[in-house]
């Protein structure tokens, strides 16, 4: 039987793409032959990287803006130190958020000066720091849009100036409305919201590269793979097809307004149901809580057990903290059904039943 799947990544993804990216496996479009087998110089992979790309920018509304989307590897954690590679000449600017901040920092710091502008390091990444300030000499802005282990979510951006905005939006890509012309660069591992691990997207502005002085090896270098329109060496055919199906899907959908009003109800069953039932707390800051990943904690540890063991006959799975927070995590992401949600939510008032 199917679970309710709340995993934090890999993740849940639309049932429809699962069978659609298992058929295709044994014969792609009806040609006798599997995706895994066909060279990606071929006609049919060449349409489904076009297509990919295509709904990447209609679905971000930026087509036609200077923006190029690319599928590449090494996960959004390959982008910690692309970012910096490709543009950082002097100084960067970053707001540490989280894990995945501090990783995108560390990464900065082998190509130039890194000034923190704020950091939430100090409440365990509990909450988003705001009022900070970008300085005018950094060569790009960078931040983490959500924070997936921590469940908290960035509300506003900095307007940055002339400064290249660049967002890991890895845990929250194509879930709600934004002005994505804002952005300089945003990348994205695919395993959150998009498709299966293995491909990351990045999307560029076009005009913010090609200021650095240093010489950037061809697979490092953004504009390699801009030039080749993603197809430099062999791309990840099976992620980048299956991302595809899923940003279909997606378009399909309604695009990301539709899915948004959707996540904004998951998100309002849980915490509601967080606030509401006096046996759990939530873990983040009101305010800056996360549409994607929801936070929390059981107020007393007695009733970890009999809690779990409702989970889990209720089908659930996926919903263990991470190892720096603790406690519970429900990633929500646009594929999980609001059903579940409401399963989940139906253990929470059991537990309190039973409690
Ligand atoms: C999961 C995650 C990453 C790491 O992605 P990989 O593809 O495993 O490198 C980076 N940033 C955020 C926000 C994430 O959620």
């Amino acid at each position: 039987m199917k679970k309710h799947n709340f995993s934090a990544g890999p993740c849940i993804l639309p049932q429809s793409v699962f069978k659609q990216a298992s058929q295709a496996i044994l014969d792609f479009n009806n040609s006798g032959l599997s995706i895994l087998e066909i060279s990606h110089r071929s006609k049919d992979f060449v349409s489904v990287m076009d297509e990919a790309q295509k709904l990447v920018l209609d679905l971000l509304n930026l087509e036609g803006k200077g923006y190029k989307a690319l599928f590449l590897q090494g996960g959004a954690s390959t982008q910690f130190l692309m970012t910096a590679y490709n543009l950082l000449e002097n100084k960067a600017a970053y707001l540490n958020t989280g894990t995945w901040s501090s990783k995108a920092i560390k990464e900065a710091k082998l190509f130039g000066d890194v000034e923190e502008v704020a950091s939430s390091k100090d409440e365990n990444f509990n909450y988003i720091p705001k009022n900070f300030n970008v300085p005018a000499d950094a060569d790009y802005f960078h931040c983490t849009s959500n924070n997936t282990i921590f469940g908290t979510q960035l509300k506003e951006f900095p307007t940055t100036g002339g400064i290249p905005l660049v967002c890991d939006m890895s845990s929250d890509i194509f879930s709600k409305k934004l002005d994505f012309s804002k952005f300089g660069i945003i990348y994205a591992g695919a395993q959150k919201n998009m498709g299966p691990a293995g491909t990351t997207l990045v999307v560029i502005k076009e005009e913010i590269l090609g200021k650095v002085s240093r010489q950037i090896p061809s697979m490092m270098d953004y504009k390699t793979h801009i030039d080749k329109e993603s197809m430099f060496n062999t791309p990840p055919v099976f992620a980048v097809y299956t991302s595809m199906l899923t940003l279909k899907w997606l378009k399909e959908k309604g695009g990301i307004e539709a899915i948004q009003k959707l996540n904004e109800e998951k998100a309002a069953l849980i915490y509601n149901e967080i606030d509401r039932n006096p046996l759990f707390e939530g873990f983040a800051a009101v305010e800056d809580r996360s549409i994607m990943n929801a936070t929390f904690n059981l107020k007393d540890e007695k009733y970890k057990s009999l809690f779990e063991d409702l989970v889990k006959a209720a089908h659930i799975n996926g919903i263990n903290g991470h190892r720096s927070v603790g406690g519970y995590r429900a990633s929500m992401y646009n594929a999980l059904p609001k059903e579940s949600v409401e399963v989940l939510v139906n253990v929470m008032k059991e537990l309190e039943t039973q409690a």
